[in-house]
């Protein structure tokens, strides 16, 4: 096969690939967002099945290998995104011919069927309902990592690796030992000096009201409803096929002001990322976001570093007023910025303030560490989640359903994803470190939207897509590699008052 042969077929099977895409992307919508009826599912997993045969032939047939070999032999002479997409092809294609084709599928099934019955297990608080199944994905995910793994990474490595390239539990070992140096200590200072929620946090905030403050953000954070649909699931989550499509999604609670709002600059953060992705980059391999991390680190960054500084809430607070006239009677902006910033220890991840959020991410690392050295068993999780949450949050947890069921990860298999939230976190502060040098961020924000910031990570970040490894980009971005202090050090600076970790 020459060069330009090869360029050609490997250009045609792309686009069947992302045909292929298009069924999950719409599938797995259906889905989370409720509108597949429950007892669709057996059908449905024996069509997504049979997608998941084809996908599997065609990616693992010799013909697509040898055309994605014979570019990879000729990547000097390819246009630099296509020859990094290669590279990467290269690694999926071998992994998945590593993979037994009749494990492959079960775990497809697997994946299919699991998630249902975490959502039951879940709804009832009961774990022993999601255990057979969660048992069966820890053994596939450890055989996975045998069959997968190789060049000196083996184990959990393999999954982090796969969630955020280039990064080894020997990286996450020394990022979470300075989280626990410097932040478990924090934590529990700062819980024992808490202030009680103000009243206005109490108060009822009707469903259609907080709808129309979305849509006013959808405004502020410049995402064009032309290429963007807001939906809503029960945990919020951005999905995109292509840039041209994004989708988010959001939940809103009556009782509580806050979820939905910090939901819908997080998601809307992710979207941005897509959006603003180079339009050349489409449908190839290198659109959309880099990697896990980098796309957490867009969220995150939107949602604490943007969304909660009192520039952004001086200038929206009024908005948010107007729509809550009697709710938020007499409360100032910035009595409203300083409930936001509260930092308290609780039992839900999603629901964490950024201050404990890492912890959560802390004890789920600790637990799948274990898990993938075989040293803990899914029944044995309950018991090691309680205890951890215990050691370093200082809560006890009442319910599965608050404990180790309310996030949804582990039913897809997907161990090694967790981390990636702790390090988006830690390159947000890194990026905002950055931006700050380039951009007054509190003037740009007083101008009513977030379009200097976005304009700023798409130079910066953004319009890459995922043409380069995270720690190139983070590089690109920032002038230096990943650096961790620049967490610790914004964290100890928001909570603490002390900076220089
Ligand atoms: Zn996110």
């Amino acid at each position: 096969m020459t060069v330009s042969q090869a360029k050609e077929y490997y250009l045609q099977t792309r686009e069947k690939e992302n045909a292929f895409g298009l069924c999950w992307f719409l599938s797995s919508l259906d889905t989370e967002t409720g509108v597949m009826p429950p007892r669709a599912i057996d059908f449905r997993s024996r069509q997504l099945s049979a997608l998941s045969d084809m996908q599997y032939d065609m990616t693992t047939s010799d013909t697509y290998r040898e055309a994605v070999a014979t570019l990879a032999a000729a990547a000097d002479t390819l246009d630099p995104a296509l020859a990094h997409e290669i590279v990467c092809k290269q690694e999926a294609i071998e992994n998945l011919r590593r993979v037994p084709k009749e494990e492959y599928l079960a775990f497809t099934d697997l994946q299919s069927r699991a998630y249902p019955a975490y959502v039951e297990a879940k709804q009832k608080s009961d774990f022993s309902l999601f255990l057979p199944y969660l048992d069966k994905i820890f053994r596939y995910c450890r055989k996975y990592a045998g069959w997968v793994g190789r060049d000196g990474r083996e184990g959990y490595d393999v999954y982090l690796h796969m969630f955020e390239p280039g990064y080894t539990a020997a990286d996450y070992d020394r990022f979470f030992a300075l989280i626990k140096e410097k932040i478990v200590p924090l934590v529990q200072k700062v819980a024992k000096t808490q202030k009680p929620l103000p009243e206005f946090a109490k108060k009822t905030y009707p469903v259609e009201g907080q709808k129309r403050f979305a849509a006013y953000l959808q405004k502020v954070m410049c995402f064009d409803p032309e290429r963007t649909a807001m939906l809503e699931s029960e945990h919020p989550f951005t999905a995109n096929n292509g840039s041209h499509d994004v989708r988010i999604t959001n939940h809103y609670y009556e009782d509580n002001l806050f979820s939905f709002i910090f939901s819908a600059i997080h998601e809307m953060g992710h979207g941005l990322y897509e959006l603003q992705v180079a339009p050349e980059l489409e449908g190839t391999g290198c659109g959309g976001g880099a990697s896990l991390a980098l796309h957490e680190s867009q969220s995150r960054l939107m949602e604490n570093m943007i969304g909660r500084s009192p520039a952004f809430w001086e200038t929206h607070f009024p908005a948010l007023q107007a729509v809550f006239p009697e709710q938020l009677a007499g409360v100032t902006a910035a009595e409203f910025t300083a409930c936001i910033n509260r930092a308290e220890c609780s039992l839900i991840r999603t629901e964490a303030d950024e201050l404990t959020y890492p912890l959560h991410v802390l004890i789920r690392y600790e637990i799948e560490k274990e898990v993938m050295a075989g040293q803990l068993e899914a029944a044995d999780i309950p018991a090691a989640w309680n205890a951890k949450y215990k050691a370093y949050l200082g809560v006890d947890v009442p319910s599965d359903r608050e404990g180790c069921l309310q996030d949804m990860h582990w039913a897809g298999g997907d161990v090694g994803y967790f981390p990636t939230y702790a390090l988006g976190s830690a390159y947000a502060a890194q990026i905002y470190h950055a931006m700050s040098r380039d951009l007054d961020i509190d003037a740009a924000l007083r101008e009513g939207s977030v379009k200097k910031v976005a304009d700023w990570l798409c130079e910066h970040l953004h319009k890459y897509g995922a043409s380069k490894y995270p720690k190139e980009l983070i590089l690109l971005a920032t002038g230096e590699p990943f650096d961790p202090h620049y967490y610790v050090d914004y964290l100890l600076r928001k909570y603490g008052g002390e900076a220089h970790a």
